[in-house]
């Protein structure tokens, strides 16, 4: 049983194989982010240009030939338009010429998933930090299984957060790792603290530390934005546990890859007694492998998709998901 998936909702062309829970293969192509951050048309051409051989590639590093695909897996949404419909076309396309079944795959869900996979963990908690999003799930059992959202952002991602912050500081390649650099050393200064129950924004914030590069050591913006940010998401991550009594935490997506983020909520996790977990960047950036791990999943577990669902959503949601696994 070895399956094929295609990611392409923002910067990453990816593409993983797994067969039975194992990961064969993850390999990826990101398009060059420039002082003006993402151009949904510019970023497809990107991942039309480089499907083949990273497919190829990927095909490769198995060791499998292409005939020996069983099933294939793409990116459904959340994401960018125009990207997403890359590795629809190109799963389709395979898909169709090998007379095999293709899944449309929650990115969110997919994140989730490699993360509690690696970690062996029966029922967590997730933490799901990208560019995009900010979302605290966790799985229940009805009306249907799915992961319900107990907390998220309520305007931008942290990641786009980050990245905004680090374009206005100039910081060169303008991400959420720069920014983490630069905050070093850094001191505490001020800064709104937005957190709802276990909601969360973060645009206010943004605003103030923007605002603040003129009259302040940038180091310390970067820090304190930083300590904020991250002690929102820990606060509301932690009644999120409160509230459903998981014993179990992970951290995924994007900004998971953050060292401090991970000390901060490893260090909430061990006060509750809860188990926590981080998996490698390779699997938080995104990535072709966790997409070909839940096709798999839909795969055995003998869902039947229509015509009509295998397209693209951009603002698909992880809690419209039926769990079938
Ligand atoms: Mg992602």
């Amino acid at each position: 049983m070895v399956t094929l998936g295609i990611e392409s909702s923002a910067h990453t062309f990816g593409v993983g194989v797994v067969d039975h829970g194992k990961f064969l293969s993850n390999k990826k192509d990101m398009y060059k982010i420039s002082d003006r951050g993402m151009i949904p048309r510019k970023v497809a051409d990107h991942h039309s240009e480089v499907s083949y051989a990273v497919i190829k590639g990927a095909l490769a590093d198995a060791g499998i030939s292409i005939r020996d695909i069983d099933s294939i897996g793409y990116t459904k949404g959340p994401g960018i338009g125009p990207c997403l419909r890359i590795g629809e076309l190109a799963a389709k396309t395979l898909a169709n010429n090998l007379h095999i079944p293709v899944y449309p795959v929650n990115h969110a869900i997919a994140h989730i998933e490699a993360a509690k996979h690696l970690s062996r963990f029966r029922d967590p908690l997730a933490l799901y930090v990208s560019g995009g999003n900010s979302q605290i799930l966790g799985t229940v059992a009805l009306p249907f299984k799915h992961y319900t959202v107990y907390g998220e952002t309520f305007d931008i991602g942290i990641g786009n957060m980050l990245d905004n912050f680090a374009r206005a500081a100039q910081l060169n390649p303008a991400w959420g790792s720069s920014v983490a650099k630069l905050a070093k050393g850094g001191k505490y200064i001020g800064m709104p603290y937005n957190v709802k129950g276990m909601d969360f924004t973060f645009t206010g914030l943004l605003t103030n530390a923007i605002k603040l590069l003129d009259k302040a050591n940038h180091k310390d913006v970067a820090f304190s934005l930083q300590e904020t940010a991250f002690s929102m998401l820990s606060e509301a991550t932690e009644r999120a546990l409160m509230l459903t009594s998981k014993k179990e935490l992970i951290a995924c997506g994007g900004v998971a890859q953050s060292i401090r983020l991970a000390e901060m909520l490893k260090g909430m996790a061990y006060m509750h007694k809860v188990k926590f977990y981080v998996a490698p960047n390779e699997y938080n950036a995104d990535n072709g492998a966790m997409i070909a791990l839940v096709a798999e999943k839909m795969h055995m577990s003998g869902i039947k998709i229509k015509d009509a669902e295998c397209n693209v959503l951009q603002r698909y949601r992880a809690d419209s998901v039926n769990i079938t696994w």
